[in-house]
């Protein structure tokens, strides 16, 4: 015998194979198997052995317990002279990764996965330098150099299983198991993987095969018999060349992936992802929409904004709007308009020193202008000469009605912008010439100036006629739609709203208690209130966001438990090839972060399309949320975290032999 401490000392090993759950019903706790009854044996660095035996009698168990796949019911197991039994996970898939190597029945190469790509895998774990590089070394060597591209279905049998040796090589391991390696190729292709394994022998690599063909058998030097999970026989035919006994290393605890492992783990993620388009499409389609809704209400709320603001600077700070009702958009709620008569008692105020500089009444309607045989529908607006200086409208060219004009309720008119261009030739300017409003001729005083688009309504598309001209000749109306009063200074402006309020409680009778049936309201308020208008669609969207991304996470869960169930014999590939608990983990959290941040993505290039189509359409500036679109990123990201950290943790708890195993 030889001296030493052997490379693979078993004491008693016994498996029992408990019946599945599904099972125990039919069969009450009978059917239990024991695979392995008490298997003591001593295997030497440098061996070369043969497990022989009829199918069922335990050969496959014993290889996966003495290649530390799986775990033995009970007795020993010593590898290098290191008992096993309290080595974690992680250290056992260290101990495979580093110092066994497997070539199984069926390959086991991932599929879809060229031959490098597959031999690079255990290098990766190990964290090799160059896992391409070697990779290649080692496929060149087992005379598959020109096949490095070539995904496992491209290959026939045999080449696949020299793939799998290169695999199974890749760390220069002590000891290679091969598990019926010419089960599945031709006999030609059979004398070429045993050749193999001969010479590997002879370069000092422990073999151990498990087969029942006498002739692969007849290569070992060693052939142990098994029978009913008993070892009936165990014969050396001839000594081999000693090998130097080592203790072997148990190496890191646990540890995160490396640089070369989250490469790789982004590039089959990648893979899956794409073999499934459209099932990858639907699960992000959750988070697509939450992004896409904050990032394209976010812009267009700040467009809005910018919008408002600008068009509420244009009419200066100390500008007060007066209007029937209690001030809420829907309208005057019954509260009598303004008469002529109110605003006669507000223009006293202006006439003193008082808070109150200007008051202009005015009254708005929708008419059809024509020149020629063009027509164009618009808005008017009458007003009093003040307008010109308290809107800043000095026209371009002619003049601005006058008081005399108003009384007389003249036929006279300024128009805008947009009017003349699209109701004259290019260049032609109509000042001084007749121009119909709901088919009277009215002569044209002047053109406004260009003020711009500014909110949904166009600055530009307005006509502008004397008040009384607008009352009793066009819209046929007694009231006073809205009175705007400019305030002496932005210090008084206060002042101003009292003063204001105060007379008309007064002419409008309103007892003392009783509330305004009118509301005074200055640019600060409007913005506030369109400010809170804005918050409050911003709260609305936040939720649906919100919804959408819970709703979203769900589907990535789904999709990633799916995956992680479609892919169990990868994981215990990768782990029987040296693959941490968190290596695992890792691969599936990046496969579901992927995921959510591909419906970022598309959420946020949605959502900037929407917002800008809306903003072209309203004229506003575009502004794009740059905040806003870091912090989707980041919670897409995220979602795919959270979602992905339960499937991914299952699938890194999951025991090599038993997802190898898994159909
Ligand atoms: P061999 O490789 O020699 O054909 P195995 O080691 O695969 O034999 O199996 C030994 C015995 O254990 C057989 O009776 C088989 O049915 C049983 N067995 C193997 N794997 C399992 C398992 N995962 N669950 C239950 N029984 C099993
Ligand atoms: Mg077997």
């Amino acid at each position: 015998m030889s001296a030493g401490v052997p490379l693979l000392e078993a004491r008693k090993l016994t498996k029992v194979y408990r019946p599945q759950e599904e099972a125990r019903g039919e069969t009450d706790g009978a059917a239990e198997v024991r695979a392995l009854d008490g298997v003591t044996l001593r295997i030497h660095a440098g061996e070369y052995v043969a497990i022989v035996g009829p199918s069922g009698s335990g050969k496959s168990t014993l290889m996966q317990v003495l290649g530390l796949l799986d775990r033995p019911t009970s007795g020993e197991l010593h590898v290098g002279g290191q008992s096993v039994a309290r080595l974690t996970d992680d250290q056992l898939a260290t101990l495979r990764n580093r110092s066994i190597g497997f070539i199984f029945q069926f390959f086991n190469l991932l599929a879809r996965t060229s031959a490098i790509a597959n031999v690079a895998l255990p290098l990766i774990y190990a964290r090799h330098r160059d896992p391409q590089g070697h990779a290649r070394a080692l496929l060149q060597k087992v005379g598959m150099g020109d096949r490095l591209f070539h995904a496992p279905h491209q290959l026939s049998g045999g080449q696949q299983q020299r793939v799998a040796i290169a695999r199974a090589l890749a760390n220069s391991p002590r000891i290679l198991f091969a598990d019926e390696p010419t089960g599945n190729i031709s006999t030609a292709q059979a004398a070429e993987v045993m050749a193999e394994l001969d010479r590997l022998n002879r370069e000092g690599v422990t073999v151990i095969v498990v087969t029942h063909e006498e002739d692969i058998a007849r290569h070992a030097r060693r052939t142990i018999t098994m029978r009913d999970g008993r070892i009936v026989t165990d014969r050396v035919r001839r000594q081999g060349r000693r090998v130097r006994e080592e203790r072997v290393a148990v190496g890191r605890a646990s540890a995160l992936p490396s640089r070369d492992a989250l490469v790789e783990n982004l590039r089959m993620a990648l893979t899956a992802l794409g073999l499934n388009k459209l099932r990858t499409f639907l699960t992000t389609l959750g988070v697509l929409g939450g992004v896409g809704a904050v990032i394209s209400m976010t812009a267009i709320g700040d467009g809005a904004k910018a919008a408002v603001k600008a068009r509420l600077a244009s009419l200066g700070s100390n500008l007060l709007v007066v209007q029937a009702g209690s001030g809420n958009i829907r309208g005057t709620g019954g509260a009598p308009r303004f008469t002529l008569q109110d605003v006669q008692v507000l223009k006293t105020l202006s006439q003193g020193m008082g808070y109150v500089k200007y008051v202009d009444p005015t009254v708005q309607g929708n008419v059809v202008v024509s020149a020629g045989d063009k027509n164009w529908a618009t808005r008017v607006t009458g007003c009093q000469p003040v307008y010109e200086v308290m809107r800043a409208s000095r026209p371009v060219t002619g003049r601005f009605f006058t008081d005399a004009e108003d009384q007389a309720r003249a036929r006279v008119c300024l128009i805008g912008n947009t009017i003349i261009r699209n109701l004259y030739a290019e260049g032609f300017d109509p000042t001084g010439t007749l121009i119909k409003i709901n088919k009277t001729n009215y002569r044209v005083l002047g053109i406004l100036p260009v003020k711009g688009g500014g909110g949904f309504r166009d600055e530009d598309d307005v006509v502008i006629v004397p008040l009384n001209t607008a009352m009793n000749r066009i819209l046929g109306q007694t009231t006073i739609s809205s009175i705007d009063i400019e305030a002496s200074s932005s210090e008084t402006i206060q002042d101003a709203i009292n003063e204001v309020t105060d007379v008309l409680r007064r002419t409008r009778h309103i007892p003392p208690g009783k509330d305004d049936d009118f509301n005074v309201r200055n640019m600060a308020d409007i913005q506030a209130a369109m400010e809170g208008t804005t918050q409050t669609l911003g709260l609305l969207i936040s939720g649906i966001a919100v919804v959408s991304l819970v709703v979203g996470g769900i589907g990535i869960m789904n999709i990633m438990l799916v995956s992680v169930r479609e892919r169990t014999k990868e994981i215990g590939l990768r782990k029987a090839l040296g693959a941490h608990n968190l290596e695992v983990l890792f691969q599936f959290l990046v496969e579901a972060v992927l995921i959510g941040v591909f419906g970022g993505a598309a959420g946020i290039v949605i959502g900037a399309g929407v917002a800008l189509g809306f903003s072209l359409v309203a004229g506003w500036p575009i502004l794009l949320p740059w905040l806003t679109v870091m912090g989707a990123a980041v919670i897409s990201a995220l979602t795919g975290i959270v979602a992905g950290l339960w499937p991914a943790w299952q699938a890194s708890r999951l025991s090599p032999i038993e997802a190898l195993r898994y159909e």
